[in-house]
């Protein structure tokens, strides 16, 4: 399978796509994730991207493209894979579809999961990342067993510098400018799902699981 997970941020595109590719063997490609090591391993492109994720904007598309690029020579993606904050705008969808064009790839479904502000604020202003694997918390919904502590693997848990309400609502008010052009983009495609993603993490998760079984019953006809 080859899924776009779309939605805000704190829809639960990271959580679901990191559950997503455990249950179904597929590669995980957060564009966040990239970023956010890139950035910690003071690399050429994490110095030019850290100011514009602190302040809750989007990096350049250009620096976008090529690191998404790079990431697609890699062998495990083969496998199928879970794209996960990418594409952002209209034009980061159009260099997909090139990205795809090269490499011969179908896309079989875009998830889009859908959030309402409250619930999104309240989410990533308790969100707690693990700094070693990368796995997600929360404060109150989902507190580790240890506080501050990991439960997979046991390293230090921190709050993202981006998850502060200001820069949580800057973050809202960029991603609603772009949203409605991508929404429109995959539903010409006939490409796009809806789901609503304000319920538990498990049942939003095998609604996605749902959805993908019936989408690949339905392409082996
Ligand atoms: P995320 O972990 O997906 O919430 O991304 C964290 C931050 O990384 C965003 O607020 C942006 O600053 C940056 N970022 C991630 N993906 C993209 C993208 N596709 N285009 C531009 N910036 C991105």
């Amino acid at each position: 399978m080859r899924i776009i997970l779309l939605g805000p941020p704190g829809a639960g595109k990271g959580t679901q796509a990191k559950r997503l590719a455990d249950k179904m063997n597929l590669a995980h490609i957060s564009t966040g994730d990239i970023l956010r090591r890139n950035v910690l391993e003071g690399t050429a492109l994490g110095k030019e991207a850290k100011d514009f994720m602190e302040r809750g904007l989007l990096v350049p598309d250009e620096l976008m493209s090529k690191m998404l690029f790079e990431r697609f020579t890699q062998q495990d993606v083969k496998k199928g894979f879970i794209l996960d904050g990418y594409p952002r705008n209209l034009a980061q969808a159009i260099t997909l579809e090139g990205i795809f064009k090269q490499k011969d790839i179908d896309i079989d479904m875009v998830a889009y999961l859908d959030s309402s502000d409250s619930v999104i604020i309240q989410r990533l202003s308790g969100r707690l990342v693990c700094s070693a694997c990368g796995a997600n918390f929360h404060k109150t919904n989902m507190p580790p067993n240890k506080n501050g502590i990991c439960d997979k693997c046991g390293a230090s848990l921190f709050q993202r510098t981006d998850d502060k309400e200001e820069t949580i609502k800057k973050r809202l008010e960029v991603y609603k400018k772009e949203d409605s052009g991508l929404i429109k983009y995959y539903q010409q495609k006939n490409k796009l799902y809806r789901l609503s993603a304000d319920g538990e993490a498990e049942a939003v998760l095998n609604e996605i699981i749902a959805l993908s079984k019936k989408l690949h019953d339905s392409l082996k006809v």
